[in-house]
C-alpha cells in the first residue's frame, strides 16, 4: 500500500469531519472505523451553534440535509418535582439547540468525503496497534473484514474516543478528574401533555438528578445521573422499583407519564455509561497525534463533547494543512505544529472541562446540605445581576469559549 498522507484511528464526529476536511483540499486520508453501523456507538447527540458553525463550514446545513434532528425551545429546573427556575439562554429560546441524529450526521460526511478519490475509508475495521519507524509512529495494524491490513502514513492521529487505543499503546500519562457517578440512560414517548412542544429539563433530588431532554422520533431522552456503582443494586432491585423511585421525585405530570410508559411497555431498556473526565498531559507522542475524547474525555454535562471534537478538527486542519500543501513534513515541523494545536485547543478544553467536573460532585453533596442551599440558589437568582452572569456563561457554553475558525 502507499505511504497516505494522513491515517485518522475513529470515524466519530470528530474523525469523519477532519478526514473531510483533509480529503477536499488533496491530501491522501484514510479513516479507520471499527463499527460498520453507526448506532452501534453511543455518543453525545447536542449540537450547539458553535459545533453547527464547523458542519456548516465543511458544506453541510443541518437544516436541509435529510438528516433527523430537533430543537429544543424550553428549559426548566425542578427540585423535589418543584419548577424552580426556567433559564431563558438565548440559544434555546432562538430554537439553535439542535438534537442530531449522528448516525445519520455521519454517514453524511462520509457520503460527501467519498466524493474524493483520495479519500478512504475502512468501515468495521478496528486499529489493533501502531507501527514504528525509528521509534516514530508511521502507521496503523487494522483488521476487519477477515484481513489484515498496514496503513501506511505520514502521520496517525487518534480520534479514537473515550477508549483510545492510540492513546493506550502509547501510554500517554493522564489527568484524571474524579466522576463519582454513573449516567443510566433511557428513552421513552416524549411527555406531550407534561411538557407540550419541546423541552428539556433537570429534576434535581438528593443524591441524584435527571436530564431529560426532547429528542427526535417523537422521544425524550433521560439520563439519570446515580453514584457510581449503584446500578448493580438497582438492576437487583427491577425496573419497576427504580422507576418508581425516580416517579416519586418528579414533577406530577411527568410523573404519570413515566407511569404510562411503564405499563405500556414502553421504556427503552436502559444502560449504564461510566462518567469520565479526564485529559492527557501532552497531546502528541512519538509523531501520533490525540483529538477529541481521546485527548480530553468528555461527559455529557453542557452538552459539549460533539462539539469541541468538531472544532478540535478544525484547528488541526488549520495547523496540518499549510505543512502538507508546502511539503513542509520534517518531524521537527509536525511535533511544532502539533503543539500548536493542543496550546491553542486547551484554553476552550480547560475551560468546559472545569465546568464538567462540577456538577456531578455538587448532586452526591450531603442531602441536608442540597435542601439548604437551593432555597439560597433561588433567592440570590432573583438579582438581575446574577442572571447576567449566568447569561454570560450560555453564551460561552453555547457559541464557544474561543475561535475556532476553518482558514485554510
Ligand atoms: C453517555 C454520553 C453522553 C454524552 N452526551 C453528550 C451530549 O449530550 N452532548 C455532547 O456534545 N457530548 C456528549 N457526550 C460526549 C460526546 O459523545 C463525545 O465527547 C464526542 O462524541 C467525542 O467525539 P470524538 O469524535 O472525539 O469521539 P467518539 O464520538 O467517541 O468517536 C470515536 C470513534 O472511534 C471509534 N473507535 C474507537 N476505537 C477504535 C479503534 N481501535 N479502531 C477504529 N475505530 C475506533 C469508535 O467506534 C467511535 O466511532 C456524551 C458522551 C457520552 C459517553
Amino acid at each position: 500500500m502507499d505511504l497516505l498522507d494522513i491515517a485518522i484511528v475513529g470515524g466519530g464526529p470528530g474523525g469523519a469531519t477532519l478526514a473531510n476536511i483533509f480529503a477536499s483540499r488533496g491530501v491522501k486520508v484514510a479513516l479507520i472505523e471499527r463499527q460498520k453501523d453507526f448506532s452501534k456507538e453511543f455518543r453525545g447527540e447536542a449540537l450547539m451553534p458553535s459545533g453547527k458553525e464547523v458542519l456548516d463550514q465543511i458544506g453541510i446545513d443541518i437544516d436541509t440535509e435529510n438528516i433527523k434532528y430537533r430543537t429544543v425551545n424550553k428549559f426548566n429546573i425542578f427540585y423535589k418535582g418543584t419548577l424552580i427556575a426556567n433559564p431563558e439562554p438565548d440559544f434555546i429560546e432562538n430554537g439553535e439547540f439542535r438534537w442530531v441524529s449522528q448516525p445519520q450526521l455521519l454517514e453524511k460526511i462520509i457520503e460527501k468525503s467519498s466524493d474524493y478519490k483520495n479519500f478512504s475509508f475502512y468501515r468495521g475495521y478496528k486499529g489493533q496497534d501502531l507501527i514504528y519507524e525509528n521509534n516514530r509512529v508511521c502507521g496503523v495494524k487494522i483488521s476487519g473484514s477477515n484481513e489484515e491490513i498496514d496503513v501506511k502514513a505520514r502521520v496517525v492521529i487518534g480520534f479514537d474516543g473515550r477508549s483510545s487505543m492510540v492513546r493506550r499503546k502509547l501510554n500517554f500519562s493522564v489527568k484524571n478528574y474524579h466522576q463519582p457517578s454513573d449516567v443510566l440512560w433511557f428513552k421513552i414517548p416524549y411527555p406531550e401533555r407534561a411538557f407540550p412542544g419541546s423541552h428539556a429539563f433537570f429534576s434535581l433530588f438528593p443524591n441524584s438528578m435527571l436530564v431529560c431532554v426532547a429528542v427526535y422520533d417523537e422521544k425524550m431522552q433521560v439520563g439519570w445521573v446515580i453514584p457510581s456503582g449503584s446500578y448493580g443494586e438497582l438492576k437487583q432491585q427491577g425496573k419497576e422499583k427504580w422507576i418508581k423511585f425516580i416517579k416519586d421525585k418528579s414533577p406530577k405530570e411527568f410523573s404519570k407519564h413515566l407511569q404510562f410508559c411503564l405499563d405500556k411497555n414502553e421504556i427503552s431498556d436502559p444502560f449504564v455509561l461510566k462518567m469520565t473526565l479526564d485529559r492527557v498531559k501532552k497531546w502528541n507522542k512519538q509523531g501520533a497525534l490525540l483529538l477529541g475524547d481521546a485527548a480530553h474525555t468528555m461527559n455529557a454535562v453542557g452538552g459539549q463533547g460533539l462539539n469541541i471534537a468538531l472544532r478540535d478538527a478544525v484547528v488541526c486542519a488549520n495547523y496540518l494543512l499549510p505543512l502538507f500543501k508546502s511539503k513542509k513534513l520534517s518531524n521537527s515541523d509536525l511535533d511544532f505544529a502539533f503543539d500548536q494545536i493542543e496550546k491553542e485547543r486547551l484554553i476552550e478544553v480547560k475551560q468546559v472541562q472545569q465546568i464538567q467536573s462540577r456538577p456531578p460532585k455538587f448532586i452526591l453533596i450531603n442531602k441536608f446540605l442540597i435542601d439548604l442551599i437551593f432555597p439560597i440558589i433561588r433567592f440570590i437568582f432573583k438579582f438581575k445581576i446574577m442572571n447576567r452572569i449566568v447569561d454570560k456563561e450560555w453564551v460561552k457554553i453555547s457559541k464557544g469559549f474561543t475561535k475556532a475558525k476553518l482558514e485554510v
